[in-house]
């Protein structure tokens, strides 16, 4: 059985408490880690760390810092093949998945972030004869950074990265769920010297652990990425102690498939946007729109293509589609396939829990589903599921399937496929959604702001805006003077 420990201070700690809880492989179903159970003393120990750590860390020059984040940044790559194998255990994603998006999105993130710092600049403002502003942009202190399962190390250092280029120190909280990669980041830090109590990892549940970085007084922000529901009690805490908020939550994303497509193209995307990660990435699309001339083919074709991925051991190079990250996540998922054959949904393929045979066969897998004849204002089209189930509806006008897209409470991502470019810039603009993409899908520069609008979230990750959130802007007017 493997133990992670919290990282505070540049060492390894204990829970006071002397509490651990155990984590599975969702493969298997096997109980494979220890994680600590932490609460509130083991917060304050590592704010008190985070504290200690900032003069220090905050008065580095920019350059220095961008050092530091590169030695990590290197030292993921180095042992990419070790991260991606440990992903693929503790989340059930294919490891071909993790070494080739969610561990080099890692890299990327450190590498990223150590060269945008080195060319964030402030503003300043001409007052002509009379004088000049000018805005310091300093870090805030001790910063919170708490992240879901889906993309464990690809989340988690997505915000760790600006938090610390920008000047912070961090203390972060991975997901119960999926510890490991961040145990082997920590292991890393201290493989590599990096200096002790500028990032602090906590395990622990989120309505303990979590809870504790949130109500802690000398936490100053807090960037947050997981469930609405979470958001929101996170904002109830936040709010009254005017902390700084980043919120990236959930979503129920539209695909918006027009006769004038590049069909082919169109076809294999809508494959990977409807189910990369079994369906449990925040940008899929769970809600598929096809123009209804094209409706049945499409149909007929992207099932034909379903049929093909099959569920499988993450561990195996040749699988693409692998288990749900938990008993009770799947149980989820299947409660809301249950939901939508009782609201009158046709599954037209899958719809079952997989049971496999061998190393697996306790392992948590549900097929890929495809649901049609759903109205669109049902729960099941309504409410997030994140996982792989999505539903089909065909449409006549561009208005009807504008008003549909629009009509959940979430506003994260969208998808458009159609060739006529008026088209894609008018359905773009109107959609209510922080991201869209136009004949793609997942397609990611760094530089733009990520994050979603109505209940999807509050604020912009990525680029400029991240270090924007990660810095409290401080105007200096001078007066020239006579
Ligand atoms: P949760 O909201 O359950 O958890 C997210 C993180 O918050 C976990 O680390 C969790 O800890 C912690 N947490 C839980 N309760 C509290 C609390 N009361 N106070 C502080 N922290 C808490 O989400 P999931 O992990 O289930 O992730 C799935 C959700 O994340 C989906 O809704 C998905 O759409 C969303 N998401 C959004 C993205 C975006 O960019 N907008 C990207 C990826 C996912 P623990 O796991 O230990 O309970």
């Amino acid at each position: 059985m493997m133990q992670f420990h919290n990282y505070i201070g540049g060492q390894w700690q204990k829970p006071s408490n002397g509490l651990w809880c155990e984590n599975a492989e969702p493969a298997t179903g096997q109980t494979f880690s220890q994680w600590p159970d932490s609460g509130s003393e083991d917060v304050a120990a590592a704010v008190a760390s985070a504290r200690q750590a900032f003069p220090t860390w905050s008065s580095l020059s920019a350059e220095e810092r961008s050092y530091w984040l590169m030695v990590l940044s290197d030292g993921i790559q180095e042992k990419l093949e070790e991260f991606a194998q440990a992903e693929s255990k503790d989340n059930g994603k294919p490891v071909v998945l993790a070494r080739t998006v969610d561990i080099p999105r890692a890299v990327a993130n450190f590498r990223f972030f150590a060269q945008a710092i080195t060319q964030f600049s402030s503003e300043s403002h001409s007052m002509g004869s009379e004088g000049i502003n000018y805005t310091l942009r300093q870090p805030i202190g001790v910063v919170g950074c708490i992240s879901p399962w889906n993309l464990p190390l690809y989340l988690l250092t997505w915000k760790i990265a600006p938090a610390l280029a920008a000047g912070n120190t961090v203390v972060a909280k991975p997901s119960e769920m999926t510890p490991y990669t961040a145990h082997l980041l920590a292991e890393l830090c201290m493989e590599k010297g990096f200096p002790p109590g500028v990032l602090n990892l906590v395990h622990g549940k989120g309505a303990s652990a979590g809870e504790a970085i949130c109500q802690h007084p000398a936490v100053k922000a807090i960037s947050f990425t997981g469930g609405t529901a979470t958001g929101k009690r996170i904002a109830g805490i936040a709010a009254p102690a005017f902390k700084k908020l980043s919120l990236e939550l959930g979503g129920k994303n539209p695909t918006i498939i027009f006769a004038d497509c590049d069909y082919q193209t169109m076809l294999s995307q809508t494959v990977r946007s409807s189910f990369a990660n079994q369906g449990q990435i925040c940008l899929c699309g769970s809600r598929i729109f096809v123009e209804r001339s094209i409706y049945e083919q499409f149909k007929a074709d992207f099932i034909q293509k379903i049929l093909l991925l099959k569920p499988a051991d993450p561990s195996d190079p040749a699988t693409r589609f692998g288990a749900l990250v938990s008993e009770g996540h799947m149980t989820k998922v299947l409660d809301y396939i249950r939901l939508a054959k009782e609201e009158g949904g046709i599954i037209l393929s899958g719809g079952k829990r997989v049971l496999l045979e061998g190393r697996c066969r306790e392992g948590w897998f549900v097929e890929p589903t495809v649901i049609e004849g759903l109205p669109y204002d049902c729960r099941t089209n309504q409410e997030e599921i994140f996982g792989p189930v999505v539903t089909l509806a065909p449409f006549d006008t561009e208005d009807e399937v504008l008003q549909q897209a629009n009509s959940t409470e979430y506003g994260l991502s969208a998808v458009i496929w159609t060739e006529n470019l008026s088209r894609a810039h008018r359905l773009a603009s109107h959609l209510e959604a922080g991201i869209v993409w136009v004949n793609c899908w997942l397609v990611r520069d760094l530089r733009t702001p990520f994050g979603g609008v109505k209940n999807s979230g509050v604020g912009r990750e990525g680029g400029m805006e991240a270090l924007r959130f990660f810095t409290e802007p401080k105007n200096i007017c001078i007066r020239y003077g006579a």
